[in-house]
């Protein structure tokens, strides 16, 4: 029974077109354009155009599954095929290079954060002694030539050069 059923469609689809990647995006589209205006539909009371655009692309889907054309089907089929990689691989380049390169985005959640102003100031005006007593480092004034210095950790007084 379910041989001969079999056997009839493959009698009737030969020489056909059949299902293809195209058609499967047809009735997908036409599903969320049915289902979307459903919703609109369920919302506002009112019934919507939108049906009649997913109505069309069944049509075209059912023309195109049943066609003996199948050399042109075939192309159409193909061009659909490559436009689709080719939008998936753009969006997955995209990805890529965004995540090769977050500074770009400046979404880096790990990136340090810059000193504030403030503290740069401080750093340019003094330098860093380190104390010949304990190895205490002292930050000193700079440009103010010879400087006695006095030790916070352990109190030693020495000079140096600011
Ligand atoms: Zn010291």
């Amino acid at each position: 029974m379910l041989d001969k059923l079999k056997n009839e469609y493959k009698a009737i689809m030969f020489g056909r077109n059949g299902m293809d990647s195209l058609n499967r995006a047809l009735l997908g589209l036409a599903a969320i354009i049915a289902a979307l205006q459903f919703l609109y539909s369920l919302i506002s009371g009112r019934v919507g155009g939108m049906y009649a655009a997913a109505i069309g692309l069944v049509v075209v889907a059912v023309f195109r599954f049943f066609s003996r054309n199948t050399y042109k089907r075939g192309a159409e089929n193909m061009m659909f095929s490559q436009l689709w990689a080719g939008i998936k691989q753009r969006r997955a380049a995209s990805r890529a290079s965004q995540a090769a390169n977050p500074y770009r985005q400046n979404q880096n959640p790990y990136r340090t954060p810059k000193p504030p102003k403030a503290e740069k100031d401080a750093q340019r005006r003094t330098k860093v002694v380190v104390c010949q007593k304990c190895g205490q480092k002292l930050r000193v004034p700079k440009g103010k030539g010879k400087i006695r210095v006095f030790c916070k950790n352990c109190g030693e007084a020495f000079e140096t050069k600011s």
